[in-house]
């Protein structure tokens, strides 16, 4: 088909797309159909959104009769060893095999998969962070994507295929992760009328929490004591920090992805607008959390220190003394905090002043 027809008949039953998000889908569409062999990976310790949308993609070649494979260089978390395919994900250094082309999923440059040669491969980057590098032969950027599962679902009607029980777990689990059980701001009328086709096609939501959410280890539970326990708040109460040493996790037997969703607690609290929690990786180095409420941008603090993600939900690595990179992190989010309430501060004012001469005028 030629591409105008393809924006009309993807129009015909895609949710609301740009033409130029229409383009980039069509790409990827014409790719795999032309191709066989592809492997398909995610970003160093992956997340939900990462395995789900590619395992989501997994089943989706295979129901087309292709040839993928997911490989990673890290191994599935605990959280999702549970996701149709898990076992079959091939945990390697580098991308050993020649395939007809690479799906990248969720990363911010051609690195973040940790992957020796991916770069001497046809490299598709599918993602739905705004910031990420166009480092592709062919990119599928959507920022208005609540997860890539969304376009992972996208995919699957542009294509023609219907969801099987498989691809519906994997972009279920993909959203429900990335949206924070649909807490975030992400989550849109979208979201939920993919989730409810998903339900339809077998999902059981609450067996899918279960699994990710209702499945710790004991180790979690102590290593969280110990890392809540640091907790801490600057006087306006708008800051709040945590650490999670390595001795912690000597002490718990716990291993590093436990910490992960403990930056959450913090943020629960009415108060808080912004939390960063370090964890200490080796000696001196710490990986590096950030979450924020509203207009607080925690991307753009991520960005400067060598990382990256969304608005309300970023990472990077700090290094150096303990107390040194939590004071230069947390003077960082004390002034995006600031920084927000100053912008938000105008248009009420002015907004006020607006209403005020209304209301005289009206009098
Ligand atoms: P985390 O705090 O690890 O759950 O990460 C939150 C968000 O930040 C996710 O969307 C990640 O993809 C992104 N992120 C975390 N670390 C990095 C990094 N080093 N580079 C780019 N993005 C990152
Ligand atoms: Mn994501």
């Amino acid at each position: 088909m030629m591409n105008d027809e393809w924006t009309v008949f993807l129009s015909s039953f895609i949710i609301p797309h740009s033409s130029f998000l229409l383009f980039m889908l069509s790409q990827v569409v014409d790719l795999i159909v032309a191709k066989e062999r592809f492997a398909i990976t995610s970003h160093v310790r992956p997340d939900g959104d990462g395995l789900g949308s590619s395992l989501g993609l997994f089943w989706l070649l295979r129901a087309l009769g292709k040839d993928p494979e997911v490989i990673m260089h890290d191994p599935v978390p605990h959280a999702y060893e549970r996701l149709p395919g898990a076992e079959l994900v091939r945990v390697t250094p580098a991308v050993d095999r020649q395939y007809d082309a690479v799906f990248v999923i969720e990363c911010s440059d051609v690195s973040r998969p940790g992957l020796i040669d991916l770069e001497k491969q046809f490299v598709v980057n599918i993602d739905h962070h705004a910031t990420t590098s166009h480092f592709g032969q062919v990119n599928w950027i959507d920022a208005t994507a609540s997860a890539v599962g969304e376009m992972i679902y996208n995919l699957m009607k542009a294509i023609g295929v219907r969801p099987t029980r498989e691809i519906a777990e994997c972009v279920y689990t993909a959203l429900l992760t990335d949206t924070g059980s649909f807490h975030y701001s992400n989550t849109s009328e979208r979201t939920f009328k993919i989730a409810s086709e998903l339900v339809r096609a077998g999902v059981k939501p609450a067996k899918v929490a279960q699994a990710v959410f209702n499945n710790y280890p004991w180790s979690k539970i102590e290593l969280g004591a110990r890392v809540m326990a640091t907790a801490r708040r600057d006087p306006s109460g708008r800051v709040a920090w945590m650490r999670q040493t390595l001795a912690m996790l000597d002490e718990t037997g716990a291993s590093e992805e436990d910490g992960d969703g403990f930056v959450n607690y913090p943020m629960s609290c009415g108060e808080v607008e912004a939390v960063a929690f370090l964890k200490e990786t080796a000696p001196g180095v710490y990986r590096t959390s950030l979450r924020s409420k509203g207009e607080v941008n925690v991307a753009r603090i991520a960005e400067q220190f060598g990382g990256g993600g969304h608005r309300n939900a970023a990472g990077c690595t700090l290094s150096g003394d303990w107390d040194e990179a939590e004071r230069m992190i947390v003077r960082e989010l004390l002034d995006a905090v600031e920084r927000a309430l100053d912008d938000s501060q105008v248009p009420t004012a002015r907004l006020d002043a607006e209403l005020l001469a209304a209301l005289n005028a009206e009098s």
